[in-house]
């Protein structure tokens, strides 16, 4: 798109050093619908569900034949409680977003100013959602997002975009942790696949994503049945 024909599609945004701008398509899901459909198929398949008993020691499920650790950046956790030295380690990254009390006419992949990575800027119920920041931590809780990220993603946010958005704009903030295999000191380079490893009856699965998550799961049930 020229430069005319981004700021057509998106008003806010700055004219100044704008060159112009691509299109692309990409999907937004619902990550709780989608995950209650996955629950809803395995129990219509006869599968029985247990929520909210948390595993502390895999020797708790000493009865059962096979066990699939697939509690994301919880994972090494449990590992640790088998032993052996792990497979794989994990890497927690944090992401952080905020969303800004403004609605946004269509959604935005722009450059962080003076950084080596993208931010997005979507249209989510209404509303502005800003993300995302990659800071990684020493353990898998979620502590939140941290002032200086809800600075970061505003000020990426007013680079490029009018009006200005003040931190009294900001009417949500979430965060969320990813379980990223340990495989570059940058998190933004770090490989976004995943792994398995198999110790007795357990297989542990470490990393994954949404849009990778029924490739694996089938995989892993091929590997537990084997
Ligand atoms: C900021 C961010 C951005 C992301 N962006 C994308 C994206 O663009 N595209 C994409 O496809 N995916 C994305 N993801 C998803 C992500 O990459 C993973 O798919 C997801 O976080 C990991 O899913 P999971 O099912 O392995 O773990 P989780 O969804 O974290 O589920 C693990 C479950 O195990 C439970 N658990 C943990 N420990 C125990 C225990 N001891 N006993 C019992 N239960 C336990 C937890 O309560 C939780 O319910 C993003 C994630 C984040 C955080």
């Amino acid at each position: 798109m020229s430069t005319e024909q981004a700021i057509k599609v998106q008003p806010g945004l700055k004219r100044a050093d704008l060159q112009g701008a691509y299109t692309f398509y990409d999907a937004q899901m619902d990550d709780e619908a989608l995950g209650q459909w996955v629950v809803d198929q395995f129990c219509s398949a006869g599968g029985h569900l247990h929520c909210g008993q948390e595993i502390s020691n895999i020797d708790e499920l000493d009865a059962f034949d096979r066990i699939v650790n697939a509690t994301g950046p919880w994972a090494s956790k449990l590992r640790n409680t088998q032993p052996g030295q792990p497979a794989y380690e994990l890497d927690w990254v944090r992401g952080s977003h905020i969303m800004l009390d403004r609605p946004c006419s269509m959604a935005m992949l722009l450059q962080v100013p003076g950084a080596k990575r993208i931010f997005f800027v979507l249209p989510y119920k209404d509303q502005t959602l800003v993300g995302t920041t990659e800071i990684r931590q020493t353990s898998p809780d979620n502590p939140g997002p941290s002032e200086s990220e809800i600075r970061y993603l505003l000020a990426a946010y007013n680079h490029y975009l009018t009006p200005f958005a003040h931190s009294g704009d900001v009417a949500a903030t979430f965060s969320g942790v990813r379980p990223l295999i340990r495989s570059a000191d940058n998190p933004s380079d770090a490989t976004r696949d995943w792994a398995f490893e198999r110790v007795g009856k357990v297989l542990h699965i470490y990393g994954g994503k949404w849009t990778t998550a029924q490739l694996q799961g089938e995989e892993a049930a091929q590997r537990i049945l084997q």
